[in-house]
């Protein structure tokens, strides 16, 4: 049977079949724990790093706009068992509505909860852990994009305390700025046990040996954005390619439909395959070139000290992905400051130093002018 962008037929309609039978269950419904059982065995499961958590190659966020209740407990019903979630999302919607899902099912699930909180906040994690409905996650992911703070002794502080307390098991770093540094410094810090990076194929040569390192130092490593730059199927042809890279432990992202869920788990089954991984890596180079790989070089040269690459990622989400527009209004109007015209005035530092050829200074404008 002939493949085609990496399916054959027989996957197409093999999970056509699982779509429709879900869709038997009463619309857009949640299947039944016997659905669970007969199909949680087909998706590989990956150990964590060094822990003893056992989690699906392919996981579940919960940023952007994908975190509708169904499509989570559908999800699970099909076998994927990790959740990542963090009460910022979609302003604390996605967090009520990963809640809801989980519900009676938390035993057989691995829980991730981003920390963006001071790590000595000890209400904001009981107020998450409350909303999310359970006494506590599997593993907690501070959220850092400054390589300078992730040798903070705050964190393992925190990490440590609340470990103590049962709040969670195990402690992960999330960066999507600076990012690569940031997970250099936190596999020198030699704590933590999982890396939730930013990233997409396109940025290969700088990531892979750390992925290595990270593998070798018993690390899990969780990919988030990994769609970036792979339009259609272009990103579950590019799934068994991620799942075959050394230290890689899951695929972690947000899907918006039954039918998104059940081809990613298809993918996760494909064994990678050199033409069309060849295919995918020269079609997510093509379009990210000129795109913002989140290295956060315009932050740092910024005199204004002003948030310069999220302003780029909210004007990139509205641009580029329908499912983040949502997020990309939210976010622009939770920055504390932002570039604008009438305080950059003739500077373009952060265009001419971007290693990327992104337009910065266009992004600047539009998310003034669309998101403000
Ligand atoms: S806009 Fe350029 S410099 Fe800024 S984070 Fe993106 S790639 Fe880096
Ligand atoms: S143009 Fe604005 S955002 Fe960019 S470096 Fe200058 S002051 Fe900062």
């Amino acid at each position: 049977m002939t493949k085609q962008n990496g399916y054959s037929r027989r996957d197409f309609f093999k999970g056509a079949s699982v779509l429709a039978g879900a869709a038997a269950l009463g619309g857009m419904g949640a299947p039944t724990v016997g659905a669970a059982a007969e199909t949680a065995a087909d998706i590989p499961r990956r150990k964590l790093g060094k822990t003893d958590l056992m989690v699906s190659a392919v996981s579940l966020g919960s940023g952007g706009d994908n975190s509708d209740i169904n499509v989570i407990k559908y999800a699970i019903s099909q076998g994927v068992n990790f959740i990542h979630t963090s009460t910022g999302y979609k302003k604390g919607v996605a967090i009520q509505n990963v809640a809801e899902a989980i519900k009676g099912q938390r035993d057989k699930l691995v829980l991730g909860l981003k920390i963006t909180w001071a790590p000595d906040n000890d209400t904001a994690l009981d107020t998450a852990l409350e909303t999310l409905g359970v006494d506590s996650v599997d593993i907690a992911f501070f959220n850092i994009h400054k390589a300078s703070q992730v040798s903070d002794p705050k964190y393992r502080l925190g990490a440590e305390r609340w470990i103590k307390a049962g709040k969670f098991r195990y402690v992960g770093l999330t960066s999507h700025k600076e990012t690569a540094e940031c997970l250099k410094a936190a596999l020198d810090q030699g704590f933590y046990n999982a890396l939730m990076p930013s990233y997409n194929i396109s940025m290969e040569e700088e990531f892979l040996p750390i992925f290595e390192r990270a593998g070798k130092a018993g690390v899990g490593v969780v990919l988030m954005k990994s769609g970036r730059g792979l339009n259609g199927d272009a990103y579950y042809d590019a799934v068994p390619q991620y799942l075959a890279t050394p230290g890689i432990t899951t695929i972690c992202k947000g899907y918006g439909s039954f039918r998104d869920v059940q081809k990613v788990i298809e993918a996760s089954r494909q064994p990678a395959d050199a033409e069309v991984g060849k295919r995918v890596r020269e079609a997510a180079a093509v379009t990210m070139t000129g795109h913002c790989m989140m290295c956060g070089t315009c932050d740092r040269v910024c005199p204004q000290g002003l948030p310069v690459a999220d302003v780029v990622r909210c004007s990139d989400y509205y641009m580029e992905h329908a499912e983040y527009v949502g997020t990309a209004f939210l976010t622009y109007a939770e920055l504390a400051a932002r570039p604008q015209a009438s305080i950059c005035g003739d500077c373009d530092r952060c265009e001419r130093a971007c290693p990327n050829g992104v337009p910065v200074m266009h992004h600047i404008r539009h998310a003034e002018t669309i998101l403000a």
